[in-house]
């Protein structure tokens, strides 16, 4: 392989809103650019929240999964080449000549007997919900550890759901049955706090929420009864599934987010504070460079679908400053 021979421009890994973005305008400013998305459908986080986007005010009364679909049409009508079931394993940088120039990126896709080869490299692989058996540490890390052997599989954006433990927001909230459960809500964010009221909302027999500390917004917190919120510490026996020694229909856990980025660990990529991949303001660039991260795995901005686009918009045109200066 030499750089006269790599097919792609950019290889982008997630088909979720940001992902969609930078496809697309990489296409529409005539660079040749390769979608590969792990799921068997377009729209990323979109397709698991079947509520109306009040975020976005281009699009008054459109649910997530219309979201998607719109996303969908945008990449044919640009004609993106996307593969879809196409899960990113691992990345490997190539030095191909003594030039920069020549530099490229092999992505190991599950599924391919050989790599696939792009000069520039964009994570837009979201994030997933931060599940129970990393934030604790009670004896809850080795008995969870048999559902899902080495934690959550690389690519898999979200948790898989085991009995009696719900993680994370989304659909599978709204799919379960909460009449007459006895519920135990664990975190003290917004997550937390807004799904803790919509398990009340839709027939719980009681909700007791577990804060070590209160960050949710004043408007979700006041709508919660004070009195069925225990804050500061607790203890968790997932496999019993009691909170503090009281037994549970079920627990909900909301403990936050972490990026989708084990398949790009060859990579090295520098950090923010809070985890996620640290990338340049003006051009989405991470401390590696031709290597892009865009949405939530870079959480440069307020994270929804808007600020998504944006940041796709941003990395394609960064990738075009960089393949018209020759670098
Ligand atoms: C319950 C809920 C409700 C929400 N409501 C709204 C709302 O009303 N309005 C709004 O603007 N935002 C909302 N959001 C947030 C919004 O959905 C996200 O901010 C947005 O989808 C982030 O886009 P993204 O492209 O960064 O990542 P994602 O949408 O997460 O897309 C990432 C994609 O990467 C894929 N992927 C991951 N790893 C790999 C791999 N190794 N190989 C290949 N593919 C991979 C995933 O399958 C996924 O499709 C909501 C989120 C949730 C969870």
């Amino acid at each position: 392989m030499n750089a006269g021979t790599i097919p792609y421009d950019a290889a982008i890994v997630g088909a979720g809103p940001a992902g969609v973005s930078c496809a697309v305008w990489l296409a529409r400013l005539g660079l040749q650019p390769v979608l590969l998305e792990s799921g068997d459908a377009v729209g990323g986080l979109c397709r698991s929240h079947p509520f109306a986007d009040e975020w976005n005010a281009s699009l008054p009364g459109a649910t997530g999964p219309e979201v998607a679909a719109n996303l969908a049409r945008s990449l044919t009508q640009a004609g993106v080449d996307t593969r879809l079931s196409s899960r990113v394993e691992r990345v490997d940088a190539m030095a191909l000549a003594a030039d920069t120039l020549a530099s490229g990126f092999a992505l190991r896709v599950a599924g391919l007997p050989d790599p696939l080869y792009a000069r520039h490299l964009v994570l837009a692989t979201g994030v997933r919900a931060r599940a129970l058996a990393q934030a604790e540490n009670t004896a809850l890390r080795t008995r969870q550890a048999g559902h899902c052997p080495g934690g959550i599989p690389a690519g898999t954006a979200s948790v898989p759901q085991t009995d009696g433990i719900l993680t994370g927001p989304g659909s599978h909230i709204v799919a379960q049955d909460f009449r007459n459960k006895k519920i135990a809500v664990l975190g003290g964010g917004d997550n937390a706090f807004e799904n803790a009221l919509y398990a009340l909302e839709h027939g719980a027999r009681t909700v007791r929420l577990f804060a070590r500390t209160v960050r949710a917004q004043r408007q979700f917190v006041h709508q919660f009864p004070l009195d069925a919120v225990t804050v500061g510490d607790y203890v968790v026996d997932a496999q019993a599934r009691t909170v503090n020694g009281q037994p549970y229909d079920l627990i909900m856990v909301f403990y936050g987010w972490e990026p989708c980025t084990r398949f790009a660990a060859t990579l090295n990529l520098r950090r923010s504070a809070r985890g996620f991949i640290a990338t340049d303001q003006a051009t989405a660039q991470t401390s590696f460079p031709g290597v892009y991260a865009i949405g939530e795995v870079a959480q440069r901005q307020h994270p929804c679908v808007v600020t998504a686009l944006a940041d796709g918009v941003t990395a394609a045109k960064a990738i075009q400053a960089r393949v018209e200066a020759g670098r």
